[in-house]
């Protein structure tokens, strides 16, 4: 079976629709061979051969395929979040600030000693770090594009 025709095939020419926010619209960047959104801010590169685009600037690759009429796709071709993944990060986030913890059970200072709330707040300190940097990690991968649209609205309103 012969797929459709395309309607416009995915060029440096034309604008379309941006895959990520879905609400602005990617236009080629001047002298590169780039996609800008206007109101998201992704850049992203495209192959014209296969009708493929291409999130540059995100850590986790995300790509779509240009149908002629719209974009189809928009996840890895592999689920990224496997149990080992999963379980990853819980033991990323649970493990040092319990071994912290544990140092400071084992290893109590004295009950007159004036850092005797340092254990409990580098064991909680701890626990913050690591929950922040697994959390920056699944939000740089589902790209909190409607977060910046919001901040960009809110910023604009402001401004008015
Ligand atoms: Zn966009």
């Amino acid at each position: 079976m012969v797929p459709p025709a395309p309607v416009y095939s995915l060029n440096y020419q034309d604008s379309y629709p941006c895959p990520a926010c879905r609400q602005g619209r990617i236009t080629p960047m001047t002298l590169m061979d780039a996609f800008g959104c206007n109101t998201c801010r992704h850049l992203f590169t495209a192959n014209l051969e296969s009708q493929v685009l291409l999130m540059a600037d995100s850590s986790v690759p995300r790509l779509w395929r240009w149908t002629g009429e719209y974009w189809r796709g928009g996840t890895q071709s592999q689920p990224i979040f496997t149990p080992l993944l999963i379980w990853g990060g819980v033991g990323f986030v649970i493990l040092p600030p319990l071994l912290v913890g544990l140092t400071a059970y084992i290893f109590p200072l004295l009950p007159d000693d004036p850092l005797n709330w340092l254990p409990f707040a580098w064991t909680g300190l701890t626990f913050v770090v690591h929950l922040s940097i697994v959390v920056g990690l699944v939000l740089d991968y589902y790209q909190p594009v409607f977060f910046t649209i919001w901040l960009q609205r809110w910023s604009t309103s402001r401004n008015q």
